[in-house]
């Protein structure tokens, strides 16, 4: 079959490779229908993600059918459309337990799935725990509008949970309009808040929050402190989200924080950042960092089953397996107004 290979630092390649099989009485094997292009795979691809193997498959968030399951597999079974979540956990470790799957102890546990095991940029996918990395996608959802479900919606969803919005009250400042940033507004939004501003930028993506949308106020990171401070009652953001991860976007999240708000680092950063405690003092912050724990997957597409979440603007360009170093082009280059590939792996 195809399957996307991380070849070496700085290139990916489409081989031919041998169709997975099942290794554990956990495992299900599944028959990828459609998957998508993601930042984090162009961070495996320029060598920034150390625990990326060479030779793996890439690609970790990806919709399909289940072809086989393992005897110990009770939430699925062959023929089912699937969600694969971003993340493998086991579901009993001490951290499981408690919600924190991203901390799975498992061996497999954790961000596994095209990163240390092969992944679902491919024609078929091995998905080790599949009662917990497998989500039935209901009746009347399309791929395309579960295609998020394990990994960008499921960030959003976790963000915004853990960011303890109150509805009706607060104002809530979404650094960054990148395909996190649009998932973690739609998950925000969810929650009612007073007010959501988002800071990008991009004129092309400010433009695409204001036209899906036209609730939400957008700024620029230039414009931001001063126009939170407008449009927020206490000094600052109740609640602030960082998802941009840019060289001074940990800068701007704090400063427009107000006293006592919480801010949700969401963001994957390049480099180190700077927490100035003795600026900061007396602001009394609460600051909650990634990665995700993604443990909401059936909410999140019963969310999408009612019509209440829509992923489905962040598409914007579609290609075949075959084709699919030309989408990493255009995803890479963020040329012609690219939000999300759509990658079509079937035969
Ligand atoms: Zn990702
Ligand atoms: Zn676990």
């Amino acid at each position: 079959m195809l399957a996307y290979t991380y070849v070496e630092r700085g290139r990916f390649e489409l081989l031919e490779k041998p169709r997975p099989v099942l290794r554990d009485e956990r495992d299900a094997l599944v028959r990828v229908t459609l998957a998508s292009i993601c930042t984090s795979d162009l961070h495996i691809k320029h060598g920034s993600v150390p625990r990326a193997v060479p030779g793996v498959t890439v690609g970790h968030e990806m919709v399909g059918v289940v072809e086989a399951v393992g005897a110990a597999v009770r939430s699925v079974a062959p023929g089912d459309r699937v969600a694969v979540n971003v993340e493998t956990f086991c579901g009993e470790c001490y951290f499981c337990r408690r919600g924190f799957v991203n901390n799975c102890t498992d061996p497999d546990g954790g961000w596994a799935l095209g990163c240390r095991i092969d992944g679902g940029q491919a024609e078929a996918v091995r998905v080790p725990h599949a009662d917990q990395g497998l989500t039935r996608i209901p009746q009347g959802v399309s791929d395309e509008q579960a295609l998020f479900t394990g990994d960008l919606l499921a960030t959003g969803y976790w963000a915004t949970r853990i960011g303890g919005i109150v509805g009706g009250e607060d104002t809530v400042l979404i650094i960054g309009a990148g395909p996190t940033g649009i998932c973690t507004l739609l998950c925000v939004l969810l929650r009612r808040p007073a007010r959501v501003i988002v800071c990008e930028r991009s004129a092309e993506r400010a433009q695409f929050v204001r036209r899906h949308y036209p609730g939400v106020l957008v700024t620029s990171p230039a414009e931001c402190r001063d126009f939170v401070l407008a449009h927020s009652g206490h000094g600052g953001a109740d609640v602030v989200m960082e998802v941009a991860g840019g060289a001074d976007t940990f800068g701007l999240a704090w400063q427009c924080a107000r006293p006592n708000a919480t801010v949700v680092v969401v963001a994957m950063y390049d480099r180190p950042q700077v927490l100035p405690l003795p600026d900061m003092y007396g602001k009394n912050l609460t600051f909650k960092t990634g990665g995700v724990d993604g443990c909401d997957c059936a909410e999140i597409l019963r969310l999408i089953a009612e019509g209440r979440l829509d992923a489905t603007p962040l598409i914007t360009h579609r290609c075949r397996l075959a084709d699919i170093d030309e989408g990493y082009r255009i995803f890479e280059a963020r040329r012609e107004g690219v939000m999300k590939v759509a990658v079509d792996c079937r035969p």
